[in-house]
């Protein structure tokens, strides 16, 4: 069965440009051209990955992405201008899996969608549970417990929190982890920065001083399951 992607997206050019490219690389491909109708069209149709842009009427991308991303994890690969820098950031925190910069090429939009694909698909694996210090990953279910508590994760910072649980004590350079996690050869390192900011923010005692993300200075980051000061 054909897999079917939502082009949320109100400027008419690109919309048709990216929903016939999709087309013939054999997606099946619905439109919606506003914030309301974009949030509508992904509950009813249930698309299996949401292209969107930021910048839409009725309700912007960052909402539009909160607001399908609410129960479940639907993967979503954002549109954005060149000066939107800080609304990506904020997009990468609410739970955007991967963005595109405007003006993009086909060839780099179908590279991009297939990645979001692969990965989403990954997730059907079965991996079993297990403990890391005081963290409980669940990878099947996508649930990282610490003491117990359930902790909120957007899509992309529970894959890179599994990552480091599944490779204690280990470090690893941005690049590493832009490759191993987002499966970019290429791209903003900062992307790496931003989500293990956020992800000290929500599993460190004292995000300001963490002792389990740690940095390794010249090369990257490293998770100590022991939290050792
Ligand atoms: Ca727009």
């Amino acid at each position: 069965m054909a897999r079917k992607i939502l082009v949320v997206e109100d400027e008419a050019l690109i919309a048709d440009a990216v929903a016939a490219r999709l087309r013939s690389e054999g997606y099946e491909v619905q439109s919606a051209a506003d914030g309301p109708s974009g949030v509508e069209h992904a509950r009813r149709w249930e698309p299996d990955l949401v292209i969107l842009d930021l910048m839409l009427p009725g309700l912007d991308g960052l909402e539009v992405c909160r607001r399908i991303q609410k129960d479940r994890h639907l993967p979503v690969l954002m549109l954005t201008a060149r000066d939107d820098e800080t609304d990506l950031v904020i997009g990468l925190a609410v739970g955007a899996d991967d963005y595109l910069t405007k003006p993009f090429s086909p060839r780099e939009l179908v590279l991009r969608v297939q990645a979001v694909m692969r990965r989403s698909l990954g997730e059907f694996t079965v991996e079993a549970p297990f403990e890391v210090g005081e963290f409980h990953l669940d990878p099947s279910a996508r649930i990282v417990r610490r003491h117990g508590e359930a902790v909120p994760l957007s899509g992309r910072e529970f894959d890179l929190f599994a990552f480091f649980l599944k490779h204690p004590r280990r470090a690893f350079t941005r690049e590493e982890l832009l490759r191993s996690v987002w499966g970019w050869d290429f791209g903003d390192l900062s992307t790496v920065t931003v989500t293990v900011r956020r992800l000290r923010e929500k599993t460190e005692p004292d995000p300001a001083n963490p002792t389990r993300l740690r940095t390794v200075w010249g090369v990257g980051y490293r998770f100590d399951p022991d939290g050792a000061a």
